[in-house]
């Protein structure tokens, strides 16, 4: 039966062509088919985002927000934001297109550097910024939360979604200074039971860094447990 082998063979080449046409890999930003089941986005559009990198460096331009405010061992984004660009995009897809699946994915992707990082890779729990319970309802996932789930998966590491509350819902941050920022969001973030983040290496996740308000007050409220270390990770920052 020598004819077999080279017959299966066929078949499996077959079923692939078909499962691929029928569901092809679609780049998230374009729409195009992508070239590899491997890469999220296709060629073109990888070439157009930019990585930041950071996760190489312990100080840097991401650690640079918190100087002289919250002590954390490390932060890094994965890309960095440009307006109109296509993480920008990307951004908009996670928040308000229900693309969690994305944040998912590109936590796995971003997962995977911070592994290999000196500065990433001793991390405990991956604690997202917890929406407030109405935002939540409203929006029906939180997307900081698909972000850590991914990286939690690809980081063989815990993820810790339900010690941090968030007790009052802020209004929209975006038409305030940093300063503003900092005093409409202090002290609403609350920790449930301090002692499950006592002595441990913390991840703190968030979607974007624009100002770090936000990420300073979660740091805050989790320095309060004692924690061995804070780092941070998000999907993009500002330049
Ligand atoms: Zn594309």
């Amino acid at each position: 039966m020598k004819f077999v082998k080279p017959f299966q063979h066929f078949l499996k080449y077959q079923l692939e062509a078909i499962l691929d046409f029928m569901y092809p890999n679609l780049c998230p930003s374009c729409g195009l088919k992508t070239d590899s089941d491997q890469d999220l986005f296709c060629l073109k559009c990888r070439l157009m985002t930019t990585p930041t990198d950071l996760h190489h460096y312990d100080k840097n331009e991401f650690t640079r927000h918190f100087d002289g405010r919250v002590n954390i061992a490390a932060g890094a984004a994965l890309y960095y934001y440009v307006s109109g660009g296509i993480t920008a995009s990307m951004i908009e897809l996670i928040k308000y297109r229900d693309r969690k699946d994305l944040a998912f994915q590109l936590g796995i992707n971003y997962g995977l550097k911070l592994k290999d990082s000196i500065h990433f890779h001793d991390c405990e729990l991956i604690v997202p910024v917890p929406l407030h319970p109405l935002r939540l309802k409203e929006r029906g996932y939180n997307q900081s939360e698909f972000f850590a789930k991914g990286l939690s998966e690809s980081m063989g590491i815990d993820l810790q979604a339900q010690n941090m509350i968030r007790t009052s819902h802020t209004h929209s941050q975006t038409s305030k200074d940093r300063q503003q920022r900092i005093q409409n969001i202090q002290g609403v973030f609350q920790l449930v039971n301090p002692q499950v983040f006592n002595k441990r290496h913390i991840l703190l996740v968030d979607d974007v860094l624009t100002t770090g308000a936000t990420l300073e007050s979660c740091a805050l409220e989790i320095q309060r447990a004692e924690p061995a270390s804070i780092r941070m990770a998000t999907i993009a920052m500002g330049y």
